[in-house]
């Protein structure tokens, strides 16, 4: 691939990649797509409601990466861009533009958060901190208006690297979440030592909830030491009118998922936030 790149020379490879099955691209090819779709400023954010029973209001969402045109799926994009450093420059691409959104929201939806997904190679090789305090001051944003997901690989990969990290972000006002909760090995000490304000439980847990006990144990006794940490709730990839339910009863209060909203361009979520 490389050499046959290399002769067509930066545009063509475009016009290259267009004739292939995107599935059978290497990690090499399709980080120069990432390269150029950065470049070329292809990539957008969309935003993800988050249901909140409480209030019956969306007032939080997530952030997530999206490529349209490109049919290869967001974790692949992730996947080759950790294996070098276009994970920072993709990670720079999501803090600005979330900001630069979130401070162009009309004041009546002053109130929305936004989450935002963060690398664990991000952790050792960017200064996160100064990342968001210079993006926040760059558009007069209050960074408490962001909220950051990070998985346990974070936690594990580099613990003490990344408690230094949190710890600096939650003294700007950040709130932290641990994403796709269930899958890893978080302990509870972990929770507590890195002030953990937000569990969000893997979708696989949601999805099989009501046809199989152990998942719906799980889930009963995460809530119930969510409960006992003062951690909140946030229920992944709710899909249905009984997973809502079933979720309800053992006392989750927020949720996202396809059942309340898809994720969604900036205008979208505007009118869907209005109506
Ligand atoms: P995640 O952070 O766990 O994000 C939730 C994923 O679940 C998203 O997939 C979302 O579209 C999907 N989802 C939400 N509700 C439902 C549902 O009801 N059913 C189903 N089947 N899926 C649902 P997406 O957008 O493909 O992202 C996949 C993963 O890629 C994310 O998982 C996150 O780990 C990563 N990612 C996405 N955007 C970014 C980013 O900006 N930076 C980083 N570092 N990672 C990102
Ligand atoms: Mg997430
Ligand atoms: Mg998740
Ligand atoms: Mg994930």
């Amino acid at each position: 691939y490389h050499a046959k790149q290399n002769k067509l020379g930066g545009s063509a490879s475009s016009v290259f990649y267009a004739g292939m099955d995107a599935e059978r691209l290497t990690r090499s090819a399709l980080r120069s797509r990432i390269d150029q779709a950065l470049n070329n400023r292809e990539l957008e954010i969309w935003y993800q409601p988050v249901w909140n029973d409480d209030s019956g209001y969306f007032r939080r969402c997530e952030a997530l990466l999206r490529w349209p045109g490109e049919s290869i799926s967001i974790q692949e994009v992730i996947d080759a861009a950790e294996e070098s450093e276009l994970i920072l420059r993709l990670g720079e691409f999501v803090v600005d533009e979330v900001c630069s959104f979130l401070a162009s929201v009309p004041s009546h939806q002053e109130d929305l958060s936004v989450s935002i997904n963060i690398s664990p190679v991000q952790f050792h090789y960017q200064n996160l901190e100064h990342l968001i305090k210079s993006s926040c001051e760059r558009y007069k944003l209050d960074p408490k208006r962001l909220m950051i997901e990070i998985t346990e690989r974070t936690t594990i990969e580099n613990a003490e690297l990344a408690g230094k990290v949190l710890s600096a972000l939650k003294q700007m006002g950040l709130d932290l979440a641990l994403d796709d909760f269930g899958t890893g090995y978080s302990s509870l000490s972990t929770l507590h030592e890195l002030e953990i304000d937000w569990i969000k439980i893997d979708r696989r847990f949601v999805q099989d909830i009501d046809t199989n006990q152990n998942s719906y144990q799980i889930v009963n006794a995460l809530m119930r030491m969510a409960q006992a940490l003062d951690i909140r709730v946030i229920a992944e990839g709710v899909e249905t009118d009984q997973e809502y339910a079933t979720l309800r009863s053992l006392g989750v209060r927020m949720m996202q998922g396809y059942y309340h909203a898809r994720p969604m361009n900036q205008q979208q979520l505007l009118a869907f936030l209005k109506g």
